[in-house]
């Protein structure tokens, strides 16, 4: 008899897990609350260990040519006066030289197109309850069914519904790190193409990123903000009079940025935050990816995280023969590798996003001195882990 899982999200690291473990002849039930897939988002980036998982996974040459290859990176003043503008990361320079930055939505796509054949995708519908007390998680969903699986995966991102239902309440988990931002598209009137704008002044940080040819812009407006900032302002319209209270007065693009946020249909505002927790899995039930260790945007490895993990998971349950030798060897072989990664969020943060003028300045004397936009991140992050 074919083992049985059951995967809460068909995010990156939910059809990951289930490509990995219907290789390992599971047999693999994916659940999304959302009725389909998300196309295009924001890019993130594929690196390191992760460009060997995906390599693994077959999927590498439609990655690279999926690349967004951006070409110039303009860093502003408060003045929207330039700062430095630097070439894209020169591969030949990169210790790994293989990195990749794809749109969250093609990278989903990716992994979609190659289980949507072998694994059972629910869309529309999540988990209700579950219960572990016969021999194995019976599991009743949102829309009424009920089934009975030999594990439980939640890969249900940052805000993790599984998490909250197995493990406890968010907040004991999660790290605020010091940031409130918003995201949403705008047109691209500026006539950007396959670059980053970014304009700072200390503790706030305005960035327009044109992905590809592409005649809309990614915008991310970013702030310092010593205590949660959405904690206690409820609902979006609230959220948005916070981000544009924060931005006001500010020049270069920010006063159209923020009339188009308010007008955008896609804005997401949250923080900057960490998931840490001291076990990630329990009884026959584990997390994944952002669910289980997010690192948060700031360290640019959210992706490559939930990649690993996946592989890590996979091979975990596919090697040992019951889950809770599995589940041991994944909490061994993957913590070490996730605290590196969780500890590049002090450089990364001092690099993009300065909180003071002294480190503003210090950041800016650094771009100066550069003509092509260093390659991604301190190497450890990718050492940690023997795939
Ligand atoms: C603004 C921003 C910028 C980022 N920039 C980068 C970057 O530059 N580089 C990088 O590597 N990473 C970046 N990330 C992080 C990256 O997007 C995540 O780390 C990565 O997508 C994690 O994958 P995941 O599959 O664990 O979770 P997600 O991608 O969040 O997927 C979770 C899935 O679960 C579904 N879901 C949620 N709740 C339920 C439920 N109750 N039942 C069923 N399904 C559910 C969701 O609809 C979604 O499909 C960024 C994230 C944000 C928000």
């Amino acid at each position: 008899m074919k083992r049985t899982v059951l995967i809460s999200g068909a995010g990156i690291s939910g059809p990951a897990l289930g490509y990995w473990l219907h290789r390992a002849g599971w047999a693999v039930t994916v659940v999304e609350r959302a009725d389909a897939l998300r196309a295009g988002g924001y890019p993130i980036d594929i690196r390191g260990t992760a460009v060997e998982v995906v390599r693994r996974m077959g999927i590498l040459r439609q990655l690279r040519e999926a690349h967004t290859g951006t070409r110039r990176y303009t860093f502003l003043n408060s003045d929207g006066g330039v700062v430095a503008s630097l070439n894209g990361p020169s591969p030949g320079r990169s210790p790994e030289g293989h990195d990749l930055e794809v749109r969250r939505g093609d990278l989903a796509a990716e992994l979609y197109s190659i289980t949507r054949d072998d694994v059972e995708f629910l869309f529309n519908d999540s988990i209700d309850t579950v219960d572990q007390t016969g021999g194995g998680v019976d599991v009743t969903f949102r829309s009424g069914r009920r089934r009975t699986f030999d594990v439980a995966v939640g890969a249900d991102g940052m805000h993790s519904q599984t998490r909250e239902a197995w493990f406890g309440p968010e907040e004991r988990f999660h790290r605020y790190l010091g940031y409130g931002f918003a995201i949403f598209t705008m047109p691209n009137t500026l006539g950007l193409s396959r670059e980053l704008m970014m304009w700072n002044t200390p503790g706030k940080a305005a960035a327009l990123y044109a992905v590809g040819e592409t005649d809309e812009l990614h915008a991310f407006l970013n702030f310092h903000w010593p205590k949660p900032p959405f904690a206690e302002v409820r609902g979006p319209g609230a959220r948005r009079d916070l981000v544009a209270r924060v931005f006001a007065g500010a020049s270069w693009e920010v006063p159209r940025m923020v009339g188009a946020m308010r007008d955008a249909a896609d804005v997401f505002c949250d923080t900057a935050a960490q998931i840490r927790m001291p076990r990630w899995t329990g009884g026959r039930v584990a997390l994944v990816g952002d669910a289980a260790y997010a690192p948060s945007f700031l360290t640019g490895q959210g992706s490559s995280l939930a990649l690993v993990g996946a592989y890590v998971l996979g091979r975990s349950l596919a090697t040992h023969g019951n889950h809770t030798a599995a589940f041991a060897a994944y909490e061994q072989d993957l913590r070490e590798y996730v605290a590196v990664n969780q500890a590049l969020v002090d450089s990364g943060r001092a690099r993009l996003f300065p909180a003071t003028a002294q480190a503003l300045e210090l950041r800016n004397s650094m771009l100066r001195g550069l003509d092509h936009m260093p390659s991604a991140t301190a190497r450890p992050a990718h050492s940690a882990l023997r795939l």
